[in-house]
């Protein structure tokens, strides 16, 4: 096989190479670099993107792809692996979903080698990361006390797509169009296939979606035969065709009547909003059966406010 370069850095096999790109500076001039960890198997096989915290504030991400290095999981049979554990380090810093000039990552691929920071950081994932990748799944957790049951979000009517997200036996399995901007369309664009998984909320730890999340991880490198490890046996997914947000009927106190991964059924009660003086209440009710993929943990909202994510069975 010819020697794998990434970054102007030569990737040798069966060892972790750690790149580290420079996309820009703080305002004190401390340059900014991501680090990229590569390892590549002696062996041919896929080339698999793992990554997170484009969003740098969605921190269940970064601590499955910190557990995939922590336990070895990257350590391929056959293929190569590239984890990139924040791809936001702005973010990271600061607490917060976005870049300091308030830009979105994920909305400003396929970027621009002069643009602005989320452009650039953008382009420096498109020009030197996706050429070399045959596919991947970028992690990401709900907003600010927003919480996503553990699922993979793919465009399914491109065949491939779908079976990949089969494979990660995630509990739910979403179609999702691609969204314009993204790291999905830039990979989509060079022909490689890009999973998302969502799982928890943003700024606080998940148990279950970090061990949903890395299990998927685990079951997809094995579905591709890149590792001979035995994954932990799973349940089916369940798919959903639809889905859509039920929003806060009036301002109050929210008190959810479910938790997230509930089924419910048409014109169930999924909680209630309330005034703190119990004088008032009015009744969230599910217009059809599914079950719930997000849930606002939030305990006093504003009339508008997205309360729950429901997400409806594809039929047949
Ligand atoms: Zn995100």
């Amino acid at each position: 096989m010819p020697a794998l370069e990434i970054y102007n850095t030569l990737i040798p096999e069966n060892q972790k190479t750690i790149i580290q790109m420079n996309v820009a500076h703080l305002t004190t001039r401390t340059p900014i670099e991501i680090p990229i960890f590569v390892y590549k198997s002696q062996h041919p096989g896929p080339t698999v993107l793992f990554s997170a915290g484009m969003h740098g504030d969605e921190i269940n991400g970064v601590e499955i792809v910190r557990r995939i290095l922590d336990t070895d999981l990257y350590k391929v049979d056959r293929g190569t692996v590239i984890c990139i554990p924040i791809i936001n380090i702005y973010g990271f810093l600061n607490f917060s979903r976005y870049v300091p000039d308030g830009k979105d990552v994920n909305r400003s691929f396929p970027g621009y080698a002069k643009g602005s920071l989320a452009s650039k950081v953008a382009y420096h994932i498109t020009k030197y990361i996706i050429p070399y990748i045959d596919l991947g799944i970028d992690f990401h957790t709900g907003g600010s006390q927003r919480t996503n049951y553990p699922q993979i979000r793919g465009d399914f009517s491109d065949e491939m797509t779908a079976q990949l997200a089969r494979d990660t036996r995630a509990p739910f399995l979403i179609h999702s169009k691609i969204i314009l901007g993204s790291l999905r369309m830039a990979a989509h664009e060079n022909g490689k296939k890009i999973l998302v998984y969502e799982g928890g909320e943003s700024l606080r730890y998940d148990k279950f979606a970090i061990e949903e999340g890395y299990n998927c991880v685990h079951r997809l490198l094995k579905s591709l035969d890149m590792i001979n490890r035995i994954p932990e046996p799973c349940s089916n997914s369940i798919l959903i065709e639809d889905k859509s947000w039920y929003r806060c009927p009036d301002s109050g106190m929210w008190i959810p009547a479910v938790e997230y991964g509930d089924y419910v059924e048409k014109e169930q009660s999924m909680g209630f909003i309330t005034s703190p003086f119990g004088d008032f209440k009015s009744k969230v009710v599910s217009k059809e059966a599914g079950y719930i993929i997000g849930l606002n943990n939030q305990a006093v909202v504003n009339k508008g406010d997205a309360l729950i994510n429901l997400g409806v069975v594809a039929e047949g």
